[in-house]
């Protein structure tokens, strides 16, 4: 399976509007957006959505105006999926992406600081644009590819999960994260899962 690596760090040539992406990073004072995990264990994959409708409402795809998002904002995942299929890399799987802030796992699980333990990733679309059927399609292979790298099952989760009301009241967090939202379909997301699994697909990464 092919994952275009487009790493947000200082090296990242990637010009966006006559900058190189990695420029814009340094400008912020850093190297790269992301920092050392704090256990050993990953075995969550949190979902999320992510547009530039804000910035540009006529091409809310845009995976260079996505790109500078993250980097205006500080914040990474460590893929990003457009909506044609294709997977970005954006964070070393070994790394912690800064893609949940104050967050807690559901019950039973319950555990704090999901950015530790997870990997992030964030398939473009809005608020309301629902999502594209080869989006679920590279989604499913992907959290299967993580699954096999690792040799364990992991737990999937949406960002709305782990940074509800709940959350916030307990004080983990000032604002409730809404994606990947009603429009996302779990079971659509699950069933794919399962059939590539009885299939028997041992893919790896490129
Ligand atoms: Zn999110």
């Amino acid at each position: 399976m092919k994952i275009i690596n487009c790493l947000l760090d200082k090296n990242n040539a990637l010009d966006i509007n006559g900058m190189s992406l990695g420029k814009l990073i340094e400008q912020s004072g850093k190297e790269f957006l992301w920092s050392d995990r704090e256990c050993d264990t990953i075995d969550v994959i949190v979902v999320h959505y992510i547009s530039a409708v804000d910035v540009t409402p006529a091409d809310p795809y845009n995976v260079k105006t996505i790109m500078k998002i993250f980097c205006d904002f500080s914040v990474s995942s460590h893929f990003l999926i457009d909506r044609g299929g294709v997977i970005y890399r954006l964070v070393p799987e070994n790394m912690k992406a800064w893609h949940c802030g104050g967050s807690r796992m559901p019950h039973p699980d319950n555990r704090t600081a999901v950015n530790n333990f997870s990997i992030g990733i964030e398939l473009m679309a809005t608020a309301i644009s629902g999502f594209t059927s080869i989006q679920y399609d590279s989604l499913a292979k992907l959290a299967l590819l993580i699954e096999n790298k690792y040799q364990r099952k992991f737990k999937l989760v949406g960002h709305d999960m782990v940074a509800n009301e709940a959350v916030v009241n307990e004080g983990l967090r000032k604002d409730i994260k809404v994606d990947p939202g009603q429009y996302f379909s779990w079971s659509s997301l699950l069933k794919r899962i399962s059939s590539l699994r009885e299939a028997n697909v041992c893919n790896s990464f490129e």
